[in-house]
């Protein structure tokens, strides 16, 4: 849309005018066509033009529209001043329906410039919201590639086999997660302040600067602790340590920091927690929980690998089967307790009694099972006979009475006396009966 210049504004009107005037000047006689055809030229071009201007043209126009028809060469007749009052009206007519169409022309263009700039206005807006949209979906990506790193060193943390392993991943967690803060954990008693604040509260402890926290005292932090935070480490249930996470500036961890740091410590416990079961239960399945002897399970399983590493390199290895003597008798005249502590007795005494490389069970009962490794049955009648010595020599005490316990063995050795497991076990299980036969507190070994 063009705006009327100076030119059409001012110059054109008075050019128009400038030629009427000359033309009637030369031509007064055909005022009857030059007067309307140049008003009519006159609007037409600068209709657009300054309103004031059509007005004073109109003006002069009228005027003109009398004054004409008298100067006329014609002299003054009817007919022509009746020809010039109609061609003034017509002209005014045409001001008339020009000004009008202009006016709403004008109104029109008035109306568009509003809708252009209320468009402009909007769009500018959109503009505004879809970079505050941009932003916050950055943030939350951000977020999202902050929590997805979070899950993948929580799942990291779960997969850890040690105790130790749990702990030291959980501190590499959080320093990784608060980078530059400084990180620490303790186990133990609750040392200072915040140790206890976190112990008495059971809550974690978040203090996002230390110089505005109206809880504490400014002189308890160190310069490096502005912002502050101290977590509990539970194992079943026990606060059994401490997390700590502080930096120098203020207003570094935010609650949800906190959120973070406590479901990573949470999950440290849980999965320290599940080790130790893990741990337990497999020791439970092949360790007695009265003696802490292996189980008769485990003993079937080490004998088994012993056959094949015998096989392999042709070195024998022997079994001993031992049986606590008259043992009921302890338990009917002492009660089960005693009968208990001559379990235990006994276990320590065959544990103790043989190398490490060597494998004692509780076969079941007050029965024991013994693998000696890389020996023939001499050298294990050696072992059994110390072993009998040495239980015979131990001194009991059942209700303020001295007293004895004593064993017998019997003793088998592999392959020679028996190809297979089972068999192996059999035979050293006929001696062992025969040792009881020949009156017990001996080794037999044939
Ligand atoms: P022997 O010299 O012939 O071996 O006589 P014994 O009394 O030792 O033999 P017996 O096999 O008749 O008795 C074994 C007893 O051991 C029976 C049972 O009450 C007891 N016993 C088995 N397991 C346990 C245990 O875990 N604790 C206690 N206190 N007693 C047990
Ligand atoms: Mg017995
Ligand atoms: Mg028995």
């Amino acid at each position: 849309m063009t705006r009327p210049n100076a030119f059409t504004k001012v110059a054109g009107p008075a050019a128009i005018v400038g030629a009427v005037g000359w033309t009637l000047w030369l031509w007064p006689a055909h005022f009857l066509w030059v007067y309307p055809a140049s008003g009519a030229l006159f609007l037409w071009f600068s209709w657009s033009g300054e309103r004031e201007i059509k007005y004073i043209f109109l003006f002069l126009v009228t005027v003109a529209g009398f004054l004409l028809p008298n100067l006329s060469p014609e002299g003054d007749s009817l007919y022509l001043m009746a020809g010039a009052i109609a061609e003034t009206l017509g002209l005014w007519l045409l001001f008339y329906a020009l000004s009008h169409f202009e006016t709403s022309r004008v109104a029109a263009r008035e109306r568009l410039y509003a809708q252009e700039a209320a468009a402009l206005e909007k769009v500018k807006n959109l503009e505004d919201e879809l970079a505050r949209y941009r932003l916050h979906l950055d943030s939350t990506l951000a977020r999202i590639r902050d929590k997805g790193a979070l899950a993948a060193a929580l799942h990291d943390m779960g997969s850890a086999s040690a105790p130790d392993e749990v702990r030291d991943r959980l501190e590499t967690l959080l320093r990784e997660y608060f980078p530059g803060a400084s990180v620490e954990l303790r186990t133990g008693a609750p040392r200072d302040f915040a140790d206890n604040w976190v112990a008495e509260r059971k809550i974690p402890l978040l203090v996002r600067n230390s110089d505005a926290d109206s809880r504490f005292n400014r002189s308890l932090f160190g310069p490096q602790e502005r912002s502050f935070m101290a977590l509990p480490l539970y194992l079943f249930g026990r606060l059994v340590g401490f997390v700590r996470a502080s930096a120098a500036a203020p207003d570094r961890f935010k609650s949800e920091d906190l959120r973070g740091a406590e479901l990573a410590c949470t999950l440290a416990g849980v999965s320290m927690e599940n080790i130790y079961l893990f741990d337990k239960v497999n020791e439970l399945a092949i360790k007695d929980g009265l003696t802490g002897l292996y189980t008769h399970r485990a003993f079937q399983d080490r004998v088994q690998e012993e056959v094949l590493r015998s096989a392999r390199t042709k070195v024998p290895f022997s079994i001993i089967m031992a049986d606590i003597d008259h043992f009921k008798s302890y338990n009917d005249n002492f009660g089960h307790q005693a009968g208990d502590t001559v379990l235990k007795a006994v276990a320590e005494v065959f544990a103790g009694g043989v190398r490490d490389i060597d494998f004692v069970s509780r076969y079941g009962g007050e029965e024991f099972a013994l693998v000696i490794t890389g020996s023939g049955k001499e050298q294990a009648s050696a072992v059994a006979e110390g072993l009998r010595r040495s239980l015979e020599a131990r001194a009991f005490n059942f209700g303020g009475r001295p007293s004895r316990v004593t064993a017998s063995f019997g003793v088998a050795e592999f392959p020679s006396e028996g190809a297979a497991a089972s068999q192996l076990v059999r035979a050293s299980d006929e001696r062992l009966y025969k040792a009881k036969e020949g009156g017990r507190n001996r080794v037999v070994f044939e």
